[in-house]
């Protein structure tokens, strides 16, 4: 049982992108992809999302390829983005937004409900619940987005740069979020981060991805380890 990437090319027009990528997430673990910008890491994002094509390689859940179903068939079999930029519905309330989550989720209820969980460990999501999203500060909508797709009963998550724009407090706040998310729904997160650092003590695995290629992959404490790493995404010298 896996979300499996197997050696995928894809990209935009004619430029080529990702180079053959191989990766996998397992449910319940947290695989962080790290790299730097314009390594390819919302290409990857949105490939497996349904949003770009797939030109060659092929991707799976459990065995079964995926590749060629349409974004929202992706959604509704539980593969959940969230988006770099997170992408409410800024009209619409914090309970709202996250209700659309719930309507998303179709068969996959039953069991401990985990937005109850999120609300009770972070209790500003109750606080805002009937505020317009688009007056909440960065750090507030993206816990927002995270338990957004939490409603939507996900069996693996796609999180693209969930740090952008926001303070290193906020950020902390953030990855303990999404922390909880894994202990809590048992869903299988792929986290691409350009906040190496946090991304790699919060993963169980992870991936190196340079000009659309993994350079470099393993447990994560492993990685961070690496001279490497941490010369190139950690600024240790
Ligand atoms: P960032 O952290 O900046 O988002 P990234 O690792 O996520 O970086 P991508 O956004 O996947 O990288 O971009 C990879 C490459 O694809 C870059 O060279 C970028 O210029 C190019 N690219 C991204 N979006 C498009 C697009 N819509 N059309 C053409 N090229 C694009």
């Amino acid at each position: 049982m896996s979300l499996e990437v197997d050696r995928l090319e894809c990209g935009y027009d004619r430029a080529p992108i990702l180079h053959g990528v191989s990766l996998r997430v397992g449910p319940g673990e947290l695989v962080a992809v790290v790299g730097s910008n314009g390594a390819g890491k919302t290409t990857l994002v949105r490939t497996i999302a349904g949003l770009l094509t797939v030109r060659s390689g092929d991707l799976r859940v459990d065995g079964s390829s995926f590749a060629r179903t349409s974004a929202a068939r992706r959604a509704r079999s539980g593969i959940v983005m969230v988006p770099e930029g997170r992408r409410l519905f800024p009209q619409l309330t914090v309970g709202e937004n996250i209700e659309m989550g719930r309507r998303a989720a179709r068969g996959r209820t039953g069991g401990e409900d985990p937005v109850a969980a999120l609300l009770d460990a972070f209790p500003i999501l109750t606080e805002r619940w009937d505020q317009q999203a688009n007056l909440l500060s960065g750090g507030e909508q993206q816990m927002v987005a995270l338990t957004r797709a939490v409603a939507a009963r996900p069996r693996y998550l796609l999180l693209d740069e969930p740090s952008l724009g926001l303070s290193p407090l906020k950020t902390l706040e953030v990855f303990r979020l999404i922390e909880m998310i894994r202990e809590r729904t048992g869903a299988g997160i792929l986290l691409v981060e350009q906040m190496a650092d946090q991304a790699l003590q919060a993963a169980d695995r992870a991936y190196v991805l340079e000009l659309g290629r993994v350079s470099m992959e393993g447990p994560a404490a492993e990685v961070r380890a690496s001279d490497e790493v941490r010369r190139a995404y950690l600024g240790v010298a």
